[in-house]
């Protein structure tokens, strides 16, 4: 599931059914058109500002002469690596996509095999995807699809799916997308990137194939879209070393028949740690959920009403030498069987040098508009922000980037992007964000789409997008156990 879409609020509107048609690859840069409904339909072709270079001489790193037909290197065939891919060749550059696997859909390509070790803190041999085996989206597929890509028989899907589509769907969608856009002869398939290094004029892509020697090839510029949602985020526990059973992140949990009459406790409070208890509890002994999202949502602790054996708890404090689970308020839990990390990700790059950008208690810095390196002003990462609606936001950021690296838009200097980062930094301090969760947008993604939209030359978001997304996010809130299944507007 999606950690959630970050709408909240009322429904002003029954959202229409997107309507699109599909725009082949290498297609003239386009915008959104409008149907006699009024939603967003088609893409039609817009003039482009005159390209307008304001990068300040001390950047280290220029852009290129060249500024369509770029040869760019893409980390990564998911979802966004996809969609970068598509959105560089209509801006007319020379897409080469690196994906170490041997199939294209990233985190919904589902796979029965789980990490060396399954708690995520030692992990030798890691596997990619975090998806389990009933996983359905979290999101209608309305919003899950690029927009002008539906999921119906229309676009890359199927008229019979459901509104709130299995796993295997998306991947199927994803495919198509790949066949429909042409992408296939850009990609290269079981191509691991090792390493990204800066050269005077453009970049250095060091790549093994499987089984071959490493190959360095030359780019005019790189796309990040190594996902998110492949390395566990272990919180520290106090005492963990005094509890005996079995220790597990989120990340390799697959089936709740592995822990048929077990009592387990599941610590996280998002939409992992909510979709996966619940579905432990139809067979588990007991399940222990806790999180203090869930207290200070003013929910009891205690069994949900729903599923006697699912009780909810506030943060567990640590372990004591006799392996019994402690809470601030004294309360205690014995005789656990597994214990289950529902507690996140983390960003990594481990092919790019710390100088480019670091990860600091999981913000990607330095960033304008969480995309692009200042100094670096060919290098971009898409998919970073979270508690977004995925798939129409790297739309939006791939766009905006391949319109970047033609000069389509008028660029900032490396100044200004300083300054902008440096004002972007104080509203977040002052409003006392925590610095893991600089790249959470939730109710701010409507304003950053558009002002991406706004800045290369697209419409914002069709007002059905929110709304829908709205009505989403309300009936997950209502029911979370049968919300997919039950009507929105359509
Ligand atoms: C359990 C779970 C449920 C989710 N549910 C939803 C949902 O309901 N709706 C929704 O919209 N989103 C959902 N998401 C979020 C989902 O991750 C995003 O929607 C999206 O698919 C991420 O795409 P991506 O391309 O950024 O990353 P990924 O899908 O992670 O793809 C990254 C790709 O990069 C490749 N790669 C990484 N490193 C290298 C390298 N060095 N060299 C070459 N290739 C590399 C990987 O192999 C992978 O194929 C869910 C996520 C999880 C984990």
């Amino acid at each position: 599931m999606n950690p959630g879409t970050g709408f909240a609020g009322r429904a002003k509107q029954r959202p229409p059914q997107p309507r699109a048609s599909v725009s082949p690859a290498g297609q003239t840069p386009t915008t959104l058109g409008s149907t006699a409904t009024g939603s967003v339909l088609y893409l039609l072709p817009i003039k482009l500002a005159a390209p307008e270079f304001a990068l300040s001489s001390s950047s280290p790193h220029p852009p290129s002469a060249t500024l369509s037909g770029q040869h760019v290197a893409v980390v990564g065939a998911g979802a966004a690596g996809l969609v970068t891919a598509r959105e560089l060749l209509r801006a007319g550059h020379q897409p080469t996509v690196f994906e170490q696997s041997a199939s294209v859909g990233g985190v919904w390509v589902y796979t029965p095999n789980v990490d060396d070790d399954q708690s995520g803190r030692a992990v030798e041999r890691a596997v990619f995807s975090s998806i389990y085996a009933t996983l359905r989206t979290n999101l209608p597929s309305d919003l899950m699809a690029f927009l002008d890509y539906p999921f119906d028989s229309r676009g890359g899907g199927q008229d019979h799916w459901p509104r709130f589509p299995h796993h295997s769907c998306v991947l199927t969608y994803l495919q198509n997308f790949c066949r429909d856009f042409d992408i296939t002869p850009c990609l290269r398939l079981e191509h691991q990137v090792l390493a990204i290094e800066p050269q005077v004029s453009g970049w250095q892509v060091s790549s093994r194939q499987q089984g071959q020697a490493p190959v360095t090839q030359h780019f005019d510029a790189v796309v990040v879209c190594n996902g998110h949602y492949s390395k566990p985020r272990v919180p520290a526990l106090a005492g963990i070393e005094h509890f005996q059973g079995l220790v597990i992140h989120s990340h390799n949990y697959r089936k709740p028949t592995a822990f048929a009459d077990q009592t387990v406790v599941v610590w996280g409070a998002a939409a992992s740690g909510a979709d996966i208890s619940r579905e432990i509890a139809s067979c588990a002994r007991q399940v222990h959920w806790c999180g203090a999202a869930l207290v200070a949502a003013g929910a009891a602790v205690g069994p949900t009403a729903t599923r006697p054996n699912l009780h909810r708890h506030d943060d567990p404090v640590g372990f004591n030498p006799q392996g019994e689970l402690l809470f601030a308020d004294g309360s205690r839990l014995t005789d656990i069987d597994v214990l289950m990390f529902c507690t996140g990700y983390g960003y990594q790059f481990p092919f790019l040098a710390a100088d480019i950008v670091q990860v600091t208690d999981n913000w990607v810095n330095p960033l304008y508009q969480d995309l692009v390196a200042p100094a670096y002003p060919s290098l971009a990462f898409i998919g970073l922000p979270y508690l977004v609606v995925p798939f129409p936001l790297f739309a939006m950021q791939a766009r905006w980037f391949a319109r970047w690296l033609a000069g389509s838009f008028s660029r900032p200097s490396e100044t200004a992007m300083q300054q902008a980062m440096a004002d972007h930094l104080a509203a977040l301090t002052s409003a006392r964000v925590k610095m893991r969760n600089y790249h959470k947008l939730a109710d701010k993604q409507t304003h950053y789409y558009n002002q991406l939209a706004r800045q290369c030359g697209e419409p914002p978001l069709p007002n059905w997008f929110a709304d829908l997304a709205q009505s989403a996010q309300q009936a997950r809130l209502a029911d979370p156990e049968h919300f997919r299944d039950q009507p929105l507007p359509s």
